[in-house]
């Protein structure tokens, strides 16, 4: 069974709802760059997390201590109204023998960011898969994005921040270490 494509007949007419004329100049090679640019806003439904992580390195069995990769780009889009979200995630884990390279991390943001999301359950989602599928003693996840969808029509000051976060594992009853991963990923 095939999947249902977008044509691009479906594009011009979302063209022609909004008022436009399809066929000037400009827009042309719209519909054709809308079908293209969705395809990757929304590769992450062909991702496999487990897929992702599962060439992990060895040799952290000495390493006891939290690892955290902050600045992570996060490029999404909501749910609710397609508009972007977009901004930077931390990521904090305390490995169990198991580590992973700074690039899968990243890899592993964009499979769930390029799917509709809510800001939230991105958040849950990438601390989830990490749990499952690299099983470090604790996760944490702390996602800071700008909104399109409410900054763009006034519901929120241009250039604020929503900021979610997941804490897993360890960071759930250790206070210290919790502590000692939310100052880890305090914005410098
Ligand atoms: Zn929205």
């Amino acid at each position: 069974m095939s999947e249902p494509q977008f044509t691009e007949q479906d594009w011009r007419r979302l063209l022609l709802a909004l008022g436009e004329d399809p066929d000037r100049a400009g827009l042309q090679d719209t519909p054709a760059r809308i079908s293209k640019a969705w395809k990757h806003w929304t590769s992450g439904y062909a991702q496999d997390p487990a897929e992702l992580l599962k060439a992990f390195e060895d040799g952290a069995e000495e390493y006891n201590e939290l690892i955290v990769v902050r600045g992570i780009p996060v490029y999404s889009h909501c749910e609710h109204h397609l508009a972007p979200f977009f901004g930077k995630a931390t990521i904090g884990y305390l490995p169990n023998g198991k580590i992973v390279g700074l690039s899968k991390l990243t890899r592993l943001v964009d499979c769930f960011a390029k799917r509709l999301q809510v800001q939230e359950r991105l958040t849950i989602q990438i601390a989830n898969a990490l749990m499952t599928h690299l099983e470090p003693k604790a996760a944490g996840v702390v996602i800071r994005c700008r909104h399109m969808c409410m900054e763009s029509r006034g519901i929120r000051t241009p250039g604020e921040e929503t900021v979610t976060s997941a804490m897993l594992g360890e960071l759930q009853p250790n206070l210290a270490l919790r502590t000692e991963f939310l100052a880890l990923a305090r914005e410098a």
